[in-house]
């Protein structure tokens, strides 16, 4: 059985910098109770080993930030690396919070071309994932901004406005992002776009569909990841045999990988390194040490 890991995968700038942000904060401030608002990055044994170090994670998805934002009276709240919407940032400000802002670069870039657009008159199409933190703090920004999931969505659009800007969630897949943007440019020729899939997601899809003789791919993300999903897709669209999601390398007790030969590893932007090496090495060695994750290796 030969195993590789797929180059480059795992951690992206935005999830390390997000990360020591965290880590900092739990430094600067020993004395003040932490909240982070959302997982600080799509992993949940992320938030779990920053639970051990005393922070405390406000996760409700029957609740929006501003209302899990009630539940903090005083102290320190950090904003995650998806981006947050100004009215929430501004009424933790008024509760007199400490505020941590750890988004990412990317989807701040992406937010400000957003308002310079609106202040030049031009509605917004944004292609992105219902729910997702990144999408919801950007459609936060104002109504004239479009969310689309499919073709359908652009199918009802209705714009009676000539300026129409289209951008996009910046984990999305390379391939569907490019069909939604021909689909657009079909019933909106004169729209700009400015496609705004971020380095990070650009390079690890293309490493995937770059894959030219693994039968298996296996790739270690949260369920909660969209670009570690989109990894998923994009490993199906390839062609490659079989292809499998996990979350650590426990899972993989239950997979009967018999057939499997050619074996590529790779994970998503926030999987911490130590659970990919894991699974490799299960994968190498059949060792079931493997198998069990100690939290305190995560943020190493
Ligand atoms: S995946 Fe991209 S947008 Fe998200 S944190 Fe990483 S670099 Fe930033």
């Amino acid at each position: 059985m030969e195993i590789k890991r797929v180059v480059p995968s795992g951690y992206c700038q935005g999830v390390i910098r997000a990360i020591r942000m965290v880590q900092d904060t739990v430094n600067k401030y020993p004395d003040k109770k932490i909240y982070v608002l959302g997982m600080i990055v799509h992993n949940r044994y992320i938030v779990d080993a920053f639970n051990n170090l005393g922070v405390i994670t406000l996760e409700d998805p029957s609740r929006n930030k501003s209302e899990l934002l009630d539940d903090i009276d005083d102290g320190v709240v950090v904003f995650t690396a998806h981006g947050i919407s100004e009215a929430v940032k501004n009424k933790a400000i008024k509760k007199g919070l400490i505020v941590v802002d750890a988004a990412c670069t990317y989807v701040l870039k992406n937010m400000a071309l957003i308002k310079e657009y609106l202040n030049n008159d031009y509605d917004i199409i944004y292609i992105g994932k219902k729910k997702h933190p990144e999408s919801v703090a950007a459609l936060s920004i104002s109504e004239r901004i479009h969310l689309v999931t499919n073709n359908k969505d652009i199918d009802e659009l209705d714009l009676t406005n000539a300026n129409i800007m289209v951008t996009n969630q910046t984990t999305m897949s390379v391939f569907d992002t490019k069909e939604y943007i021909n689909h657009i440019k079909e019933k909106y020729p004169e729209a700009v776009v400015l496609e705004e899939i971020c380095d990070a997601t650009r390079q690890r899809q293309k490493a995937v569909m770059d894959l030219k003789d693994a039968d298996t791919l296996i790739i270690v993300g949260d369920p909660a990841s969209n670009n570690t999903a989109q990894l998923t897709r994009l490993g199906k669209l390839n062609g490659i045999e079989r292809v499998i999601q996990i979350e650590s390398a426990a899972d993989l007790k239950d997979i009967d990988l018999t057939g499997s030969e050619k074996i590529a590893v790779t994970s998503g932007a926030s999987t911490p390194r130590y659970l990919t090496d894991n699974t490799i090495n299960y994968l190498k060695t059949k060792n079931p040490e493997y198998l069990e994750t100690d939290i305190s290796q995560i943020l190493k």
